[in-house]
């Protein structure tokens, strides 16, 4: 069977770069499975779909054209990599992604991602829904202070001021939603290894799960 490694975790903890250098280093391929959320999320609002209407919503998300190409995500052949990455992307991934059959409907697409050498797979409920049978399950944990801050940093970097007040709010908000659903709800898989990573920089992170990972 092809290994995964699953990296869960809440909004802005950075499971996104975590993942993304675990899998550089071990040459294996990449599930941004929040991407997936995002480009519904985008789909849905360029369509214009009431993205309460659970039908609607999901038959968007089953026939999402999505592509990604050396970094680059494209959305019905546009590239939408920067509007992936807004808080109206992430705020509307957040709402779509408690319904049912939008997570059914992006089941199938993230399972095609395990592909031989090895897949590392970052998300809410990837090591408790998505590949339950993973060999290796880490769990991101960071205070949502720190969270707030490097979002900070992270727009600041892109030239976008922010409050880091209303980022720690939004955060919380989105935190409070993700994990308070019915389905597939933020939460640890029994199996998964925690690692708090306000206390380690990036490297020291991705040392340890290579660490555990080489174990
Ligand atoms: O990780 P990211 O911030 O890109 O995820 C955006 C939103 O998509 C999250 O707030 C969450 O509601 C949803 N999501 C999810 N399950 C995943 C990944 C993301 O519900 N596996």
């Amino acid at each position: 069977d092809v290994p995964v490694i699953t990296v869960d975790g809440p909004t802005a903890s950075g499971k996104g770069t975590l993942a993304a250098e675990v899998a550089q280093a071990l040459g294996y391929h990449l599930l941004d499975s929040g991407a997936l959320y995002r480009a519904t999320g985008l789909a849905v609002m360029d369509d214009g779909v009431d993205p309460a209407d659970e039908t609607a919503v999901a038959r968007v998300a089953g026939l999402l054209d999505l592509r990604f190409d050396g970094g680059r995500c494209w959305l019905r052949g546009q590239d939408v990599t920067d509007a992936l990455r807004s808080e109206q992307a992430g705020m509307m991934a957040s709402r779509v992604s408690a319904l049912p059959a939008v997570r059914e409907a992006l089941h199938g697409l993230q399972l095609a991602f395990r592909r031989a050498p090895g897949l590392v797979a970052d998300g809410r409920d990837m090591g408790t829904v998505v590949f339950p049978d993973a060999e290796l399950k880490v769990y991101l944990t960071a205070s949502a202070a720190q969270r707030a801050e490097r979002r900070h940093k992270q727009l600041i970097s892109k030239g976008i001021s922010s409050n880091i007040q209303a980022l720690r709010a939004d955060l919380e908000a989105r935190d409070l939603r993700d994990s308070s659903r019915t389905v597939a709800p933020l939460k640890p898989a029994e199996d998964a290894l925690q690692l708090d990573n306000s206390v380690l920089t990036i490297d020291e992170s991705v040392k340890r799960v290579l660490g555990w990972w080489s174990e």
